[in-house]
C-alpha cells in the first residue's frame, strides 16, 4: 500500500522490491516524519521510549494492564507495529536493545527495526485451553520474530536461528535477554516458539526461566 501511494516516481527495479518493503515498514513504524515520531518520546519518563500513553486497559479476569503504553520506537529502533505493554516491559526492552540487540547485530549492520509478532493479548499460555493466563494478557510480554538492519537485511527467527552469522547473533540476543527479562523463550524451548523470541518480565521464585539454555 505504501508503494502504491508513491505516485510519480520511476518504478523501482524488481530486485529492489523486498528492500523497499522493509523501508516502507520502517517508514510506517515511524508513523510519518522522523521529527514527528520523536514527539512521542518520554514515554514512561524515558526520552528514548517513543509512543503514546494509553492508560489502564481493562481486561476480563486476570487480563488487563495498568498504565499501558503503545510503544513505537526504542532507542531509535522502530517497532513494526505498536507494542501495547506496561512501562516495566518497555524499560526492560530498552535495556536489552541497548546492551544486547544493538551490539550483537553491529557486525552485520545498524539495527533499525524489530518485527513485533505480539504484545498485549488476553489469552492463555500458548493459546492452550485451560492453561494459565499468559503474561501477554497482563502487558508483561512481547514477541519478536525478526530484527531488521538499516540496509534492509532481516534476521528472522524462523529461518536464521542457529546458523551462520545471523543465527549466532539471534542466539546471542536470546541468551543475553535472560535476567533483563524473567522469561525468555525461543526455538527449541517447546513447539510454540519456532518463529519468535518471547520476552516477559514475570519474576519466578528461583530466578529467570530461559529456554533453550
Ligand atoms: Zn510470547
Amino acid at each position: 500500500m505504501a508503494l502504491a501511494a508513491c505516485g510519480g516516481g520511476r518504478e523501482a527495479p524488481k530486485a529492489q522490491s523486498d528492500l523497499d518493503g522493509v523501508r516502507g515498514f520502517l517508514k510506517n513504524a515511524f508513523a510519518g516524519s522522523g521529527e514527528q515520531s520523536y514527539a512521542g518520546g518520554g514515554l514512561c519518563g524515558d526520552p528514548a521510549l517513543v509512543g503514546e500513553v494509553i492508560g489502564d486497559v481493562p481486561g476480563e479476569g486476570a487480563c488487563g494492564i495498568e498504565n499501558a503504553v503503545s510503544l513505537r520506537m526504542v532507542s531509535g529502533v522502530a517497532l513494526s507495529q505498536p507494542a501495547v505493554i506496561n512501562c516495566t516491559t518497555a524499560r526492560q526492552l530498552k535495556t536489552w536493545v541497548d546492551r544486547s540487540a544493538k551490539p550483537a547485530t553491529k557486525k552485520l549492520g545498524k539495527l533499525a527495526g524489530l518485527k513485533v509478532a505480539a504484545s498485549y493479548a488476553c489469552r492463555t499460555r500458548n493459546h492452550q485451553a485451560g492453561a494459565r493466563i499468559s503474561e501477554h494478557g497482563k502487558g508483561n510480554a512481547i514477541d519478536i520474530s525478526a530484527f531488521i538492519l538499516q540496509d534492509g537485511t532481516e534476521l528472522t527467527v524462523l529461518t536464521d536461528w542457529g546458523g551462520g552469522k545471523r543465527g549466532k547473533a539471534l542466539k546471542k540476543m536470546h541468551a543475553e535477554a535472560c535476567g533483563t527479562f524473567g522469561t525468555v523463550l525461543g526455538p527449541g524451548s517447546d513447539g510454540f516458539h519456532r518463529d519468535h523470541i518471547h520476552l516477559d518480565v514475570a519474576r519466578h521464585g528461583n530466578g529467570p526461566y530461559c529456554r533453550p539454555r
